[in-house]
């Protein structure tokens, strides 16, 4: 079997590596319908997680069951699955919470930028379609793996309700599907920060009301005066970076909340300053696993259509072609065929 496998810095090689089978009776091997490269997968890919050895990439995934262990009873051979990247039993008392990601048998799932994926866990793990998916509704049901999920976590964990104001900060595939679900959950006003044309217009069309370019405390200030001075009752910070923690901090009001759910890199928050801004925050890995039976019945109804964020599709032998793609930014997400 190939599939992409990063060596180093910006060096992602379409190589053969050994086909993934059974190992445990708990775990299922899917062929995977559609796979893709998440903003996350940069990271490692620029470098700035180093890489200390070969290591297969891709941790987004929807298929087809090929295989099941003998413990496995929640999904067969033929059926449509959807599943996270974590893989979760959904039984413990953390998965009960609702928080899958951070289940105590929690396996994170890689080596999805493949034909065959294994996947622990399954009966926790995977939700299965009612039937196939028509091939349209494919790259959607892809994006909830992720970016959908993230994105739903993002207004939820921002307690994004109906009438209120909601900000968007990143203009990313999970910042678009943050704008997405805040306007599913009734947000009023949905406020997307980005600089970047195409995402601004495709933001528009997922349901933003507002667009502000300025960053830092030029659009902390821009968004005071789109609020009335105020601030808004919910901030989704869906990047990761120090000033985009900043930026979602210091656009929310007095008693709102701040989501996070881009994986940090370099965010120290000041104590004494926070204390005085009376934010909720709450974020972390998504728990998507928690979400999924609710996006899957969204997009077989066609209410939603987050596989809009696609805007690039390749063959998977051309996987190197679609990290250069997202890293030089001339692509929002790309969606791989195997
Ligand atoms: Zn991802
Ligand atoms: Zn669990």
């Amino acid at each position: 079997m190939k599939g992409a496998v990063l060596h180093g810095a910006r060096d992602v090689r379409f190589e053969e590596w050994e086909a993934p089978r059974i190992l445990e009776p708990t775990d299922a091997v899917i062929r995977l319908s559609a796979t893709c490269i998440c903003g996350s997968d940069l990271w490692p890919y620029r470098g700035i997680n180093p890489t200390a050895e070969p290591t297969p990439m891709g941790h987004e995934y929807c298929g087809v069951v090929e295989e099941v262990g003998r413990a496995v009873t929640s999904v067969k051979p033929g059926q449509f699955v959807i599943g996270s990247f974590f893989a979760s039993d959904n039984t413990c008392p953390r998965c009960r919470a609702g928080y899958q990601t951070s289940c105590e048998h929690r396996q994170l799932v890689g080596g999805a930028q493949a034909p065959l994926l294994r996947v622990p866990l399954a009966d926790g793990t995977l939700v299965a379609t009612r039937e196939v998916p028509s091939p349209d509704l494919v790259p959607s049901m892809l994006a909830a793996s992720d970016v959908l999920g993230t994105g739903w976590f993002a207004a939820d964990a921002a307690n994004v309700r109906p009438g209120k104001t909601a900000v968007v900060v990143g203009d990313g595939a999970v910042g678009l599907l943050a704008v997405l679900a805040a306007k599913q959950m009734g947000a009023e006003r949905i406020i997307a920060m980005s600089r970047h044309e195409p995402r601004q217009k495709l933001a528009r069309e997922l349901g933003a009301t507002d667009v502000v370019t300025e960053r830092g405390d030029e659009g902390i200030a821009r968004i005071k005066e789109l609020t009335k001075g105020v601030g808004a009752d919910s901030v989704l910070e869906c990047v990761g970076t120090a000033e985009s923690m900043q930026q979602a901090i210091g656009a929310a009001r007095p008693g709102g909340y701040v989501s996070y759910v881009g994986v940090p890199h370099g965010v120290q928050l000041d104590g004494q300053k926070l204390f005085f801004t009376h934010v909720h925050l709450h974020g972390g890995p998504a728990p998507v696993r928690r979400y999924l039976p609710r996006l899957i019945e969204l997009i077989e109804s066609r209410t939603i259509d987050p596989g809009k964020v696609f805007d690039l599709t390749l063959p998977l032998d051309k996987v190197a072609e679609g990290y250069r793609a997202m890293d030089e930014r001339r692509a929002i997400k790309t969606l791989l065929r195997p």
